[in-house]
């Protein structure tokens, strides 16, 4: 049986990233993000990594092409042999169809693209309870996983602070709308071909975990 490979998406906040590190540490999946894939590339020191650094330390957008070049060789690497979570990797419908048929290509088709789906309202009742250390950037939460000490950072011992970026409501509507029209594509396109499933991100992790292994099959 082929290796499982998973896509995961959700707006920033839905908890996706927490998940999908839960997915690939229970079932030894590789967790792969863009954005690591991308780093671990561009200091490779190999032609394609130096295309990438190059693109990177430019502050330019790394083009399509390039993504699939890189992810095709990183994918077949020995450490995804057991399956693949693929997090926050597919933005746009075209490296979506790009990506998929990629997959097909090294023989890892996607078995499934995951959801984990928030309403609006709950995004901002999320980013309005969000607190961060300014000093080591760990995330906090008032109601779902508050400091020891309210205020103060369990790692450093550092003032807690709240994010402008996230009391800000019209950068956020922003981002919001962002996602949807551009991610939305990808992840309709996934639902076009029955391979989405949705999972409900407004409970607990563990309660989210559940429905999602339910919903896998797993
Ligand atoms: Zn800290």
């Amino acid at each position: 049986m082929a290796a499982s490979v998973y896509a995961f998406f959700g707006i920033q906040g839905s908890g996706k990233g927490t998940q999908a590190k839960l997915l690939a540490e229970e079932f030894l999946l590789k967790h792969i993000s863009m954005g690591d894939m991308l780093r671990e590339m561009a200091a490779s020191g190999s032609l394609l990594g130096q295309n990438v650094k190059e693109l990177i330390d430019a502050g330019n957008l790394v083009p399509n092409e390039i993504i699939v070049q890189v992810a095709e060789e990183r994918l077949q690497k020995p450490d995804c042999i057991h399956g693949i979570v693929l997090d926050g990797f597919i933005r746009t419908d075209v490296q979506a169809v790009a990506i998929d048929a990629m997959l097909k290509s090294i023989g890892k088709p996607l078995t499934a693209a995951v959801l984990i789906d928030l309403p609006e309202a709950e995004i901002f009742s999320r980013l309005n309870d969000r607190l961060s250390c300014p000093v080591d950037g760990s995330v906090y939460n008032l109601k779902t996983a508050p400091p020891k000490q309210a205020g103060i950072c369990d790692q450093c011992g550092a003032n807690l602070l709240q994010r402008a970026d996230d009391m800000d409501t019209e950068f956020i509507k922003t981002r919001i709308q962002h996602f949807y029209d551009s991610t939305g594509k990808a992840i309709e396109y996934f639902r076009s071909l029955n391979k989405l499933i949705s999972v409900n991100g407004c409970q607990h992790i563990a309660a989210v975990y559940r429905e999602l292994k339910s919903k896998l099959g797993l």
